[in-house]
This record gives structure tokens, C-alpha cells and sequence, in this order.
């Protein structure tokens, strides 16, 4: 949808913004430039709606060179979204998100409707907020109505230059879940401009990491955190990359425990040798419509009656509902764990109980996504050397 190919840009005191910039975003894609300021992300987005011309090499648009294309009529295919919102004071909300529409010569009507549905869109009561003007809104709000505003001809293409920078952490994060919301409904090509590793990564599917006007990695965001291509990028990315990978790796089938599994209903003779059978000091207890109850130790359960002709497992189980689904984040599991201070969590596909989360399988599904993104072979083709106490 957008490549770069060579692209430098230098200016006439010598300063390279952008040296020999090589790479591709997909269609629906967010691709994420994060680096320390001066590294050359506006530049880079400037040259993408020809705000700034390249001194050498080309980008293309859905594969037409943008040297060839009007810059207005690119620009209508491309919404841009800055950190300063830049909306007219002296025009309402609802004026200033049908901005573009008007400047397209829509019709009155549809140009408000638009502009409504939008604000709608992006949280904003039209019939509350679309009559007053900028300086009546909140930070967030301003933001949110630069959304709406760029969104507004239904572009293809999004540029966003650190949209949400001014703004406090809470609002920030907020206008980051929003907006991730709003990208999988509407599936734009972005280019989304950062600072912020942690945004970063929590909103691209893939990272570019700036160097001084060069890309240092360009990769997923679990891959940057896991493999950082260059002392530079692991530097940037921070100490703290193997707590930030928790939240981008999903727990897989693979990485689960299998206890034993007995009901509710069982028997304490059939429970305990259910637990004898796998060697295990506990299992975990469903109930009669296999939904998760809890988890019954085989210590309770032993110099009870063994026979299993008094007691079920119902009069000794403990509960604990603390479950995730499959795929959910690692770091979800993690605080699940700590939040119901539990040593392990059940992990559902639907409605259906897979297996257990541990904080050795958490560690270790840690250390095989990792090795997997580093090797480029999927989680179950590593192999961890494991140190095992005698
Ligand atoms: P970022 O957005 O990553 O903070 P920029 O793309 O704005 O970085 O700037 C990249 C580099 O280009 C910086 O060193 C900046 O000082 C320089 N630069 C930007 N605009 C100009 C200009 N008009 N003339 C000379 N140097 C410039
Ligand atoms: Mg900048």
C-alpha cells in the first residue's frame, strides 16, 4: 500500500533527516515509527502526503509513484492527524470534522451527517459536543475530534503524528483502546508516529525503530522485544523488554499443564485414584456441565474413605474461577495470577477447559516465544534446555 524505496532526505545545512529508507506497509496495516526526537519521523510521514519532497528515492501509493500525483488529490486519500490537533477555533465541532467534506464540495447535509457519524464514532455525542467550539473540550476530546476530522472522507491511508502526546497518561490510554477498537472495524493503512515504545507496541502490528534517520528493525512488536536486531534497539526498547513481551505473547495450547481432571460428582475414591494414576498432588474439578468449579488436593482427599462408597469430590473441592481464554496475553494470565493469588489459572477454548496456566509454564512459554521469533520456527519446534534439580 505504501513503500519506500531509497528514500533520503537532506536538508541545505547537511542535516540527513532520512537516510536511504527501505521499507513496506501493507493494506489495513498499523505500522508504528517509534525513536527519540530528531530521528526523523515527521519527516518521514511529511513525505508520505508530499508536505516534504524526498532529495532522493521514491514512494509509492497502491503502487503509483506519488512524484506523479497532485498533492491535493493525495492528499484527499490520505487523513493526517498531528499532536497540536490544529482544529479552527472560530468553528464547531461538528464544522471542523466536516472540514474535508466541505473542502470536496459535499452537499450541506451529507457533509454534517458524515461529520456526525463520526463524532459518534469516536465517542463524542454529536447532539452534545457538535455545536460547541474547540476551547469547550478537554485535551482528549480535542484529540478525538482530530480523529473524526481526518477519518472523515474515509481515506485509505492515516498519517498520525504522536496524536495522543499531549494528553495525560489515563486520557492517553483510553484514546489508544478507542482507537485500536476503531482500527479493526475500519481496517485504514497507518503510519503511526511514537516516542513511546509502549505505544508502540501496543498498537502496531508492526514497529519501525528509528535510529538517527535510519530504521534500525522493522518487525512485530513480540520480535522487537524478543529479538532487538541491534544493541541500539534493545537499548531503546528498554531493561524491562522481557516484562513489556508479556503483554504481545498469547497463551498457546502448547504451553498449558494438564492436570487430571475429575467432577464434582465423582467419587473420592474415583478422584483419588484419578490423581494416583497421573502422579499428581492435585486435579482440577469440573462441574456437571464441565464448567470450571475449582480444584480438589489429593492430600484432602487421602485417608478419607477410598472406597468411594461415601463423599464426592463436592464436599472437598475448593473453588476457584480464575480462567482466561486462549490466545489472551501472557501478562493478562500473570496478573490474573496475582490478583486472585493463585498458583495457577484454567485456560478455555469457548467454553471448554484446555489445561492450566503455571508461573513455570508462563515462564516457560516466555522463553519459547521467544527463541521462536528469534529462530523464525514456531513455539513447539523449540527446544528449552530446562535445569532440573536433582
Ligand atoms: P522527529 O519527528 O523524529 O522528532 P524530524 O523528522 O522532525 O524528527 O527531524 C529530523 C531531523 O531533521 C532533525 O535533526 C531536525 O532537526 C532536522 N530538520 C527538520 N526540519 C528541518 C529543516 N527544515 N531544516 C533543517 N533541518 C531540519
Ligand atoms: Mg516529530
Amino acid at each position: 500500500m505504501i513503500r519506500f524505496e531509497h528514500v533520503t532526505k537532506s536538508y541545505a545545512d547537511g542535516t540527513v533527516a532520512v537516510d536511504d529508507l527501505s521499507f513496506e506497509v501493507a493494506a489495513g496495516e498499523l505500522v508504528t515509527l517509534v525513536g527519540p526526537s530528531g530521528c526523523g519521523k515527521t519527516t518521514t510521514m511529511k513525505m508520505v502526503n508530499r508536505l516534504i519532497e524526498p532529495t532522493s528515492g521514491h514512494i509509492y501509493l497502491d503502487g503509483t509513484d506519488i512524484s506523479t500525483i497532485d498533492p491535493v488529490e493525495l492528499r484527499r486519500r490520505i487523513g493526517y492527524v498531528i499532536q497540536q490537533v490544529g482544529l479552527f477555533p472560530h468553528k464547531t465541532v461538528l464544522d471542523n470534522t466536516a472540514t474535508v467534506p466541505h473542502l470536496l464540495g459535499w452537499p450541506r447535509k451529507k457533509a454534517r451527517d458524515r461529520a456526525a457519524e463520526l463524532l459518534e464514532l469516536v465517542g463524542l455525542d454529536p447532539s452534545q459536543y457538535g455545536d460547541r467550539y474547540p476551547d469547550q473540550l478537554s485535551g482528549g476530546q480535542r484529540q478525538r475530534v482530530g480523529v473524526a476530522r481526518a477519518l472523515a472522507a474515509d481515506p485509505p491511508v492515516l498519517l498520525m503524528d504522536e496524536p495522543f502526546g499531549a494528553v495525560d497518561p489515563v486520557v492517553r490510554e483510553h484514546l489508544q483502546t478507542e482507537f485500536l477498537r476503531l482500527q479493526s472495524a475500519l481496517h485504514k493503512t497507518v503510519l503511526f508516529v511514537t516516542h513511546d515504545i509502549e505505544e508502540a507496541v501496543r498498537l502496531g502490528d508492526r514497529i519501525a525503530v528509528y535510529g538517527e534517520g535510519r530504521v534500525e528493525q522493522f518487525d512485530t512488536p513480540a520480535t522487537v522485544l524478543g529479538a532487538p536486531a541491534t544493541p541500539y534497539v534493545a537499548e531503546f526498547v528498554g531493561t524491562d523488554r522481557g516484562l513489556k513481551r508479556l503483554s504481545v505473547t498469547p497463551i498457546e495450547r502448547g504451553d498449558l499443564e494438564l492436570p487430571p481432571v475429575v467432577h464434582l460428582d465423582d467419587t473420592v475414591g474415583r478422584a483419588t485414584a484419578r490423581m494416583a494414576a497421573d502422579d499428581s498432588p492435585w486435579a482440577v474439578v469440573l462441574d456437571a456441565e464441565d464448567q470450571l468449579h475449582g480444584w480438589v488436593s489429593a492430600a484432602t482427599l487421602s485417608g478419607l474413605d477410598r472406597t468411594g462408597t461415601q463423599g464426592t469430590v463436592r464436599e472437598h473441592a475448593r473453588r476457584m474461577d480464575a480462567w482466561l481464554p486462549l490466545g489472551a496475553p501472557l501478562k493478562q494470565a500473570f496478573s490474573t495470577m496475582l490478583q486472585y493469588d493463585a498458583g495457577w489459572i484454567a485456560v478455555l477454548d469457548g467454553d471448554r477447559f484446555l489445561g492450566v496456566l503455571t508461573p513455570t509454564r508462563l515462564h516457560e512459554a516466555l522463553r519459547r516465544s521467544t527463541a521462536a521469533d528469534a529462530g523464525r520456527i514456531t513455539r513447539a519446534e523449540v527446544e528449552l534446555e530446562t535445569i532440573r534439580n536433582a
